[in-house]
């Protein structure tokens, strides 16, 4: 229930719909009063001989000299155009809600995707995919759920004291007895809303988890198909989709107990009415056109009551809906602009570490006490053992993740006082796998800069030796790339994504083993581009073949967190330490593979 002024705060843009959707509801409900009284009053005036009320009756004097049939012709046709009127009323109602209420969701399903985006990495390291995608697409309808809820609600209330004001004034005594059943409702909806609303949130995170199944299986692709592991993914889904399922059915037969309960009770009071409505025409209170009339409204009565009842019901859903996609909404980016955020144009690139100190959630001393300096130009490499913390020490820069203690200076400014996007628009990535977007070619490389030209786009695909491969394909630069760019090979993939880097022209570059996932022949090539990017950009390059980093200014050697050894290549082996381990470590393995014969021992 506190959801709802910010629920309101979405329909704000869209008020004049509203408004204009809430008096079709007033008139529909209107048209929806006068829809019995034909019936009546062919029964009382037409067949029986009642006069007909007040000004009906001088109106209509003269008609009925002539017989009963004119009379009976204007009732009918009276009753068609209330009812024609009814329906098209409801047609207009429902184009200007749809419309409305279409706009809503979209509005706040572009802020869970927005807000879902600036999370920080920690948050995303913690959940699943499956689960935003879940409350982005199908919890957000729970925003206008909500809203429309209303409008029926209002609707069913008016008609509710409309018609209980008209019974009442027929018969008192029936109006009254009809109402008897609402305590029971009153009842049956504050028993069924506390008591359903745990078994939503968990029907609902796992219909979530089933999502995040098909989400991993299909980035997991490759793995699954490589190890034969389809039947293991349909097995797993099939049995989180069962358990789902169950619980989806044992819900939806409480939802349905649940209406089931609120119709027994109006059955229950409709039998009172009639029965006593019967007695009193019997003993000649009532006419049996009165009856009539008393039962449709009673049953009319019954309608909105029904629909209210329900409506609470089902609104439990969206509420726990709209509770989870706001908790979503309220989770603070951990990673934010600092209020006095300072907005740089092209920084010049010098990088300071001072004592960083960095954890991950459940894995402490990821980084201890990490200090270092780049030049502006500078390539610093990052080498080390796996899980050393060499990609959690690059992650800091572009602030993927936040230092626990220590600062990241970028030209002598604490990084956390520039503002975020300044920030990383110094900062280029090339990844060791390289991800690319089911788009074109061109989009991809674009993607470094949204407002590149195709002879710029062009450029940069020959800067990273890309140009060639992407000429011979028969749609060239136009060549759509299917998932994660699986058309093309790993060398190709990864030159792409080489040429996004060259366009987005960034002071800083940072290389995470861009050439580890590729064979040395087309290493080579990579390699090559790759120098030719480092040009007058400060770079960071994780490396695991100690080969390529040879001639960087400055290799930190990584080991438990902590910068073991520092120094140029030269120093570092001189220095027999973990560095010289490691290259011997290498040497031996290069000469294994190219089957030399090791040196004779002397
Ligand atoms: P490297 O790049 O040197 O192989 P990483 O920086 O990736 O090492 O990882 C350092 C350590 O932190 C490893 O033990 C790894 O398991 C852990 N780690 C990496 N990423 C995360 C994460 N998102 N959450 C928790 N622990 C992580």
């Amino acid at each position: 229930m506190k959801f709802l002024p910010r629920v309101f705060a979405y329909l704000r843009p869209y008020w004049r719909l509203a408004a204009f959707s809430v008096l079709l509801t007033v008139l529909a409900a209107l048209t929806g009063l006068a829809a019995p009284w034909p019936l009546g009053v062919v029964m009382d005036n037409v067949i029986g001989n009642q006069p007909l009320p007040g000004v009906l009756a001088s109106f209509t004097s003269s008609w009925l000299a002539a017989g009963k049939m004119p009379l009976l012709v204007a009732v009918v046709v009276a009753g068609l155009i209330v009812a024609m009127l009814h329906h098209g009323i409801a047609v207009l109602q429902n184009y200007v809600t749809t419309t409305f209420e279409q706009k809503m969701i979209l509005d706040f399903r572009s802020d869970l995707f927005e807000h879902a985006q600036r999370l920080s990495m920690a948050f995303h390291d913690q959940k699943r995919a499956g689960g935003l995608i879940y409350a982005i697409n199908f919890q957000a309808d729970a925003a206008a759920g909500v809203i429309m809820a209303v409008q029926p609600m209002v609707q069913s209330a008016v008609s509710l004291v409309g018609m209980f004001w008209l019974t009442y004034q027929m018969n008192p005594t029936l109006a009254l007895l009809s109402l008897c059943v609402v305590p029971f409702l009153y009842y049956s909806v504050g028993y069924y809303a506390t008591h359903i609303q745990e078994r939503l949130v968990a029907v609902k995170t796992m219909e979530g988890e089933s999502l995040s199944i098909i989400h991993e299986a299909m980035s997991m692709l490759r793995v699954i198909v490589a190890f034969g592991r389809e039947p293991h993914e349909y097995g797993r889904f099939r049995r989180q989709g069962e358990r789902a399922v169950t619980a989806r059915i044992a819900l939806t037969l409480r939802q349905t107990l649940f209406g089931l309960a609120v119709n027994m009770i109006t059955a229950i009071g409709t039998a009172l009415v009639l029965g006593y409505g019967g007695y009193l025409a019997v003993q000649g209170q009532l006419t049996a056109g009165q009856l009539t009339v008393v039962i449709a409204y009673v049953a009319a009565i019954y309608g909105p009551l029904e629909a209210i009842s329900t409506t609470i019901g089902s609104l439990q859903d969206q509420f726990v809906s709209l509770r989870m996609a706001f908790e979503l909404l309220d989770t603070q980016p951990e990673i934010q602009d600092a209020p006095d955020a300072v907005v740089i144009e092209r920084a010049k690139g010098a990088v300071r570490f001072e004592n960083v100190e960095f954890s991950y959630q459940g894995r402490i001393d990821t980084l201890k006490n990490v200090s270092f300096e780049a030049q502006p130009g500078q390539v610093i490499a990052v080498c080390g053992p796996t899980g050393a913390g060499k990609t959690t020490l690059i992650s800091l820069l572009p602030r993927f993740y936040d230092a626990k203690s220590g600062r990241v200076l970028l030209d002598g400014t604490d990084t956390r006082q520039l503002s975020l996007k300044a920030l990383r628009r110094q900062i280029a990535f090339v990844q060791q796998e390289p991800l690319l977007f089911s788009a074109s070619i061109a989009d991809n490389i674009r993607y470094g800069r949204l407002d590149a030209t195709q002879e710029e786009i062009v450029a940069a695909a020959q800067a990273a030796n890309a140009h060639d491969f992407i000429s011979r394909l028969p749609k060239g630069y136009d060549t759509l790339l299917g998932e994660r760019g699986a058309t093309l090979s790993g060398g190709e993939r990864q030159r792409i994504a080489v040429a996004r880097a060259f366009l987005k022209d960034a002071p800083i570059l940072i290389l995470d083993e861009p050439t580890s996932a590729i064979d040395s022949k087309t290493e080579a090539v990579i390699l090559d581009a790759l120098d030719r990017l480092m040009q007058g950009r400060t770079t960071f390059m994780i490396a695991h073949r100690l080969a390529t980093i040879r001639n960087a200014d400055l290799i930190l050697v990584m080991h438990h967190g902590e910068v073991a050894e520092r120094g140029t290549h030269e120093e570092l082996l001189a220095r027999g330490g973990l560095y010289k381990q490691l290259s011997d470590l290498q040497t031996a393995q290069a000469r294994r593979r190219t089957r030399l014969p090791s040196a004779p021992p002397a």
